[in-house]
């Protein structure tokens, strides 16, 4: 499971998490929703160690990320094991963030070959694989810029399985996409969901939520106002505050 525990993170006087709680069980989807500016991108970047809490902690598998125990207080690993841990933790931006000068097939392979998991032969063929499974098979020659935005994005996923990752997290994987490529990356991830991966995505698009979240978590001013089914969430939540950014977006 993924736990975060009693999670703060400031900048300055700012309070962006503000006391974060949260387990995702093996094979479970969260989708996480709320406004601009409640602390869902800084919530992801915490998990993934990118940022570090102030206060709480982030484990995944029981195992501590990005700080051990020192005593009784809390010690950050050293850079090398902190990049292991992210590893197994896949990231899937709004922007795809592929490398620009490697094919398509390289941005997949690079990293199992890079991290020493995977010699190159067994990189590209795990890659091959992967792009078959989003729809790319063939595109592994391509260029990045070559490549429509849903497409890029189908190659990002590609790439955050290709380290086999215990669980993935989405910060917004449709945003930044033309509305009619949007439906392409949903139909990836819901493959990927059905197929019992752990996923937490950051997401506006509702539809979506109700159809493969197996819990909404609503996110206001760094906190959790409410969680549970998207059945309960969605269609009845309890909050006022859910209730005005539901009107909002839907
Ligand atoms: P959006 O829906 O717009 O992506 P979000 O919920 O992902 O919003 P975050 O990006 O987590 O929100 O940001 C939460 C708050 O933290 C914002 O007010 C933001 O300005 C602030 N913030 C984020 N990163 C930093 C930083 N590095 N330094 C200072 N403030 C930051
Ligand atoms: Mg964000």
């Amino acid at each position: 499971a993924l736990e975060v525990h009693g999670v703060h993170k400031w900048y300055g006087a700012h309070r962006v998490l503000d006391g974060i709680d949260l387990t995702v069980r093996p094979g479970e989807v969260t989708v996480i929703l709320g406004p601009s500016g409640s602390g869902k991108s800084t919530l992801l970047r915490v998990i993934n160690h990118l940022e570090k809490p102030e206060i709480g902690h982030v484990s995944v598998g029981g195992e501590l990320i990005g700080v051990k125990r020192h005593g009784d207080r809390l010690k950050e690993l050293s850079e090398r094991a902190i990049l292991a841990q992210r590893g197994r933790i896949g990231f899937v931006f709004q922007n795809f963030n592929l490398f620009p000068h490697l094919t398509v097939l390289d941005n997949v392979a690079a990293a199992p070959v890079a991290t020493g998991r995977l010699t190159k032969a067994a990189a590209v063929a795990l890659a091959r694989e992967l792009l078959d499974r989003v729809g790319l098979g063939d595109k592994a020659g391509a260029y990045p810029r070559q490549l429509s935005g849903g497409q890029q994005q189908r190659v990002a996923i590609a790439r955050a399985l290709a380290l086999r990752p215990g669980i993935i997290l989405f910060d917004e994987p449709t945003s930044a996409l033309d509305p009619e490529l949007v439906g392409e990356v949903l139909a990836v991830i819901t493959d990927l969901a059905t197929s019992g991966t752990t996923l937490v995505i950051v997401t506006h698009e509702i539809g979506f939520a109700r159809e493969v979240a197996d819990r909404v978590v609503f996110i206001d001013g760094g906190r959790i106002v409410e969680q549970g089914p998207p059945g309960q969430v969605l269609d009845h939540p309890r909050h006022q505050r859910t209730r005005d950014f539901l009107g909002k977006v839907l």
